[in-house]
C-alpha cells in the first residue's frame, strides 16, 4: 500500500477525537510530501537535528510534534516552530522549555510522558513523581509551556492483555489529573497513545493522539553510517 492509502485507511479507522500524528522519523522529505499530499497536516520527529534540517524544507502548515527523548541544550532549535512536545519527563526539562519558551515569546505545549511499560529502558514520569510535581504548584511559575495531557509508551509484546492494562493505566491516571488538577483547564485534553502495532487497542482505550511511523511509511531504513539520507 503507497503512503497515501495508508492515510486514509488508518483516518477511515480514527473516532472523532482521536487525531493522527505521521510519525516521519528517517523518512525522506518527499515521503513526507507525499503524506501532506493525502490531506495530514501532523508529523511526528524525535531527533532535533533532523527535525530541524526537514521542517523548512516542508510546507509551513504543517504542525511539527517532538516525540523523542528531548535534551536540555536542544530545546532552543525547536522552540520557534514545535507545536506539541509529546516526551517532557523531567521538572528539569520542563523548566528549561519555559526559560527558552520565554525568550521566543511562545507558550509551547507540553505532554508529560509516563512510564506505563514494564520496559526499563522507556522514559517517563511515575504516577507518584508526576503527581508531586502537579500537586506541589512548580508548574504555576512556568507561564510559557501549557501542559495539556499525558502520553505514554506500551511494553513491547504480543501479550494484548498487557498492551490494554499499560493504556487504561494511562487513561486511568489522566482521569485524576484531570479532575485534581486541571479541572477548569480544557487544554488539558490529550492522552497521546498507540502506535502502528497497538494502535487499535490505545483507540479503544481512549487514546486522542496515536502516533504512527511504520503503518504509514514503511518500515524505517536506517542507513549504515547512522546519518540520514535527506
Ligand atoms: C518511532 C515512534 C513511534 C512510531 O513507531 P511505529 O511503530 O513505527 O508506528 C511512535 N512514538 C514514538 C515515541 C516513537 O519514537
Amino acid at each position: 500500500m503507497s503512503v497515501s492509502e495508508n492515510i486514509y485507511r488508518i483516518n477511515s479507522e480514527l473516532p472523532t477525537g482521536t487525531r493522527l500524528v505521521a510519525v516521519s522519523k528517517f523518512q525522506p522529505v518527499e515521503a513526507i510530501l507525499e503524506a501532506y499530499q493525502a490531506g495530514q497536516r501532523i508529523f511526528g520527529e524525535n531527533r532535533v537535528q533532523e527535525l530541524c534540517e526537514k521542517q523548512p524544507l516542508c510546507p509551513n502548515d504543517i504542525e511539527w510534534h517532538f516525540i523523542g527523548h528531548l535534551q536540555t541544550n536542544k530545546i532552543k532549535q525547536i522552540v520557534p516552530f514545535v507545536s506539541l512536545i509529546h516526551g517532557v519527563d523531567s521538572l528539569k526539562l520542563l523548566k528549561e522549555i519555559n526559560k527558552e519558551a520565554e525568550k521566543a515569546s511562545r507558550i509551547i505545549p507540553c505532554l508529560l510522558q509516563m512510564h506505563i511499560a514494564q520496559e526499563e529502558s522507556k522514559f517517563g514520569f511515575s504516577f507518584d513523581e508526576c503527581r508531586d510535581i502537579l500537586s506541589n504548584g512548580y508548574l504555576k511559575d512556568l507561564r510559557f509551556i501549557r501542559i495539556c495531557g499525558l502520553m505514554g509508551m506500551a511494553t513491547l509484546t504480543e501479550n494484548t492483555a498487557q498492551i490494554r492494562s499499560e493504556f487504561k493505566c494511562l487513561r486511568i491516571s489522566f482521569e485524576y489529573f484531570k479532575k485534581n488538577f486541571f479541572m477548569d483547564e480544557s487544554a488539558f485534553c490529550e492522552l497521546s497513545m498507540g502506535m502502528s502495532d497497538d494502535y487499535q487497542i490505545a483507540i479503544e482505550e481512549g487514546s486522542t493522539m496515536i502516533r504512527i511511523g511504520s503503518a504509514i511509511f514503511g518500515a524505517r531504513v536506517y542507513s549504515c553510517n547512522g546519518k540520514l539520507d535527506l
